[in-house]
């Protein structure tokens, strides 16, 4: 497919409705002229705290250093295994190993794409120290289930949420079921930078100031380093202009949700699979539905001028920096992974090419 036979484009990122807010908060921070740990990050903690109902929210470089940052934060590392889902990016399992922990794999529940609760019960091992769902797509996993046993074993529950800003499980907001939850601030994401960001989000004030501490050196004060840290901390620039894309995060959400029903009501058939929503509290990160057929569906799609991505077209159990770390096969994860497709869905995307999209999914599932 060339650029001009593109109708609906998987994505864009250039700013829309929100350029000018973006552009008028880069000037504010250069014309403050503080750009590391000032005023912009703090309020920005403060509001994404408020937004995800959790008492606090630290900044760091990018969901990945989160989710490493959280798992260090509490004592998680060498020697240790957190069990978590094998139908992610790769940065779930890399940002384990970065703590020196060993990611152990429990299949997905096929339907809903996160990890299955009966297979988490089934990889806990003496060296468990933590489960670590994803809420995959925007969908928040079983959560209730997953609590449950990490009580029932005496685990740490810990929560990648990079897909799921804003999402509820039963009601509840997604990262306030367990010690906390690391967030991505990526570009694509559905709260998304400019570059590269992400956040932690607890309940618990002492694991946030250790993580303060460790995403910045390990400083307690000012050149005085009591601990391992990193150099890891979400710039100004950023924290403005995430803060001006915050106040936008509920209705962009609620746009994404309106058009997901849309390709609900419009789109099925024999050949391509819509799994169900779960969950209300789905933010729809990704609208990706799955067909066995999938390198037909897709030529079929760019005909009709639809791009369209996998993701991911490799489960974590078949990535070989990961795999030699952690042999396992989870052959759900890996099924889906030869049959996921995602359409097209961001909050400016328009009900007509909606329309467009569904069209296209219809006359190849017949
Ligand atoms: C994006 C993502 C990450 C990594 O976040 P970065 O900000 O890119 O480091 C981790 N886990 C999941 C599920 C993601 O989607």
């Amino acid at each position: 497919m060339t650029a001009s036979d593109v109708r609906v484009p998987f994505l864009s990122l250039k700013p829309g409705e929100d350029a000018d807010a973006l552009r008028a908060a880069v000037n504010r921070v250069i014309d403050r002229g503080w750009f590391i740990l000032g005023p912009e990050l703090e309020a920005l903690e403060a509001e994404f705290a408020a937004a995800s109902g959790a008492a606090h929210a630290v900044g760091v470089n990018t969901g990945t250093d989160a989710i490493a940052l959280l798992l260090r934060a509490m004592g998680i590392g060498p020697g240790d295994e957190v069990i978590t889902a094998p139908l992610s990016a790769a940065y779930t399992a890399l940002a384990v190993m970065m703590a020196g922990a060993r990611p152990v794999f429990a299949d997905i529940d096929p339907e809903r794409h996160t990890i299955d609760p009966a297979a988490v019960s089934a990889a806990i091992t003496p060296r468990t120290a933590a489960i670590m769902p994803v809420h995959l797509y925007g969908q928040p996993a079983d959560m209730t289930s997953l609590a449950a046993i990490a009580t029932r074993h005496g685990l740490a529950l810990v929560e990648d949420a990079a897909q799921a800003h804003l999402a509820t499980c039963e009601g509840r907001p997604v990262g306030s079921f367990g010690a906390g939850a690391a967030f991505s601030f990526y570009p694509t994401k559905n709260l998304g930078a400019l570059g590269d960001a992400g956040a932690i989000t607890t309940g618990n004030a002492t694991l946030a100031d250790r993580l303060r501490r460790l995403r910045n050196g390990g400083q307690r004060t000012t050149y005085q380093h009591d601990e391992f840290g990193v150099n890891s901390r979400l710039d100004e620039m950023q924290a403005a202009i995430l803060r001006e894309r915050l106040q936008r995060l509920p209705a962009w959400t609620a746009q994404r949700r309106a058009i997901a029903a849309h390709y609900r009501a419009r789109v099925a058939g024999p050949s391509v699979h819509v799994p169900r929503e779960f969950d209300a509290g789905h933010v729809y990160h990704l609208f990706v539905v799955r067909t066995p057929k999938r390198d037909a569906f897709r030529a079929h799609m760019a005909t009709q001028g639809v791009q369209t991505l996998v993701h991911y077209p490799k489960a974590l159990t078949q990535q070989a920096a990961i795999l030699s770390e952690s042999p396992a096969s989870c052959p759900e994860a890996e099924r889906a992974a030869d049959e996921v497709c995602s359409l097209p869905l961001y909050p400016s995307l328009s009900m007509a090419d909606a329309d467009l999209v569904a069209d296209a999914v219809q006359s190849f599932a017949g």
